[in-house]
């Protein structure tokens, strides 16, 4: 079997799950919400499975939600797409990935990947033959300088692959760093990968800027965005794809041999969703920032160094001070002995690990929430 595939270990979320179940741990591991999502948007998927067309939907999209799609785009990030050439619809933000790196990569290729690095990234850039270069974030502030770009880029730099918001760490990039990632790919006629699955779960007031929207970069990006992720429904894998027609036309050969199509029915309730009026997704926020705030005041009261969470359903917590330097351990420890699961955030990282650091996922309710600070209080204890 190929060897990719055969050497690599089960993803972590899932490892962290199982355990979870086993120990009846409460999850605090995977990143998915208590609340069961928007009900209106549920009841139109219910509907049009019953009531719609169940047969094989467009390969790029039920045309209505690709224009849904432009039109929620042009509302909140004020990006101009042509619906028919420019997005479609993918099975989960995961499939979008793959046909974008399959899509994008010749064998030998340079990608650009910033660690900790979204744990599908890097096995499929190798499975497409490409050649990873890391750019390495620390914790607490995750950012990168034009030195660390002028290290990982070269003249046989194809791709970069971006997350922002940033998916383990919770950070929210401006604008200026957008810029600077930019300048690198204009440099070098690189392929900016975007995955912006957290675009509307950013709290502080802060604004979530696409690369799609830094003007340099309009003809050499491939924007990734996930239903899942916008409507708090994870398990729907409704994912999207914009970029530029000559760009999209080559990722969608790819994408019709990766899934070809996504359950009509549920593009027709994320259509209808995408056209929620401005209120549903900023109660959204203040919701998921509620979370955030309480689980992290619970988190410092009880002693864990927090890492601030500018966006995502994530917090990180520094375990260094509290005596531990192997996060895996700890995350081992913490769901075998106490009952909560976490995810180890150096199983992001392919070299030059970060070992002191945690996840926490804080999109659930207050009594799941209260219930996993209850049990965390013992674990802070080195010797319990
Ligand atoms: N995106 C989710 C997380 O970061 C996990 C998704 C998955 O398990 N495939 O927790």
């Amino acid at each position: 079997m190929n060897s990719i595939f055969a050497d690599l270990p089960t993803t972590v979320f899932e490892v962290m799950s199982v355990l979870a179940r086993e120990k009846q741990a409460i999850n605090l591991g995977q990143g998915f919400p208590d609340d069961p999502g928007p009900e209106d948007v549920r009841r139109k998927a219910a509907e049009a499975v019953m009531d719609g067309y169940n047969q094989y939907p467009s390969m790029m999209g039920l045309p209505e939600l690709r224009t849904a799609i432009a039109e929620h785009y042009k509302r909140f990030q004020n990006i101009d797409l042509d619906a028919g050439r420019e997005v479609m619809v993918t099975s989960g933000a995961t499939e979008a990935i793959a046909g974008a790196i399959f899509g994008a990569i010749e064998p030998g290729d340079e990608v650009v990947l910033f660690q900790p690095t979204y744990d599908a990234y890097l096995p499929l850039v190798r499975r497409a033959g490409g050649v990873a270069k890391f750019v390495t974030l620390r914790p607490p502030h995750w950012t990168f300088s034009e030195a660390d770009l002028a290290a990982a880029f070269s003249p046989r730099t194809r791709a970069v692959v971006f997350n922002n918001p940033l998916n383990p760490s919770g950070v929210v990039y401006a604008r200026e760093q957008l810029e600077l990632l930019a300048r690198f790919c204009a440099r070098f006629d690189a392929i900016a990968i975007c995955d912006e699955v957290w675009e509307h779960v950013i709290f502080d007031g802060r604004e979530h800027v696409s690369m799609l929207n830094i003007p340099s970069m309009r003809e050499r990006v491939i924007k990734i965005g996930s239903a899942g992720k916008i409507f708090s429904l994870t398990g729907w894998k409704v994912g999207l794809v914009a970029a530029a027609p000559d760009i999209l036309k080559v990722i969608a050969k790819s994408h019709q041999f990766l899934t070809f199509t996504t359950p009509p029915n549920l593009q027709a309730a994320v259509a209808y969703g995408l056209g929620k009026d401005e209120a549903y997704f900023k109660t959204m926020r203040a919701a998921y920032q509620r979370s955030r705030d309480r689980f992290c005041a619970g988190l410092s009261a009880l002693g864990f160094p927090v890492i601030p969470s500018q966006g995502t359903y994530f917090v990180n917590v520094d375990i260094a001070p509290l005596g531990f330097h192997d996060d895996v351990a700890f995350c081992h420890r913490l769901v075998e002995n106490f009952g909560v699961a976490a995810i180890p955030v150096s199983a992001f990282y392919a070299e030059n690990h970060v070992r002191n650091v945690v996840r926490f996922c804080f999109a659930k309710h207050d009594a799941t929430l209260d219930a996993g600070l209850a049990r965390l209080e013992n674990a802070a204890r080195k010797s319990s």
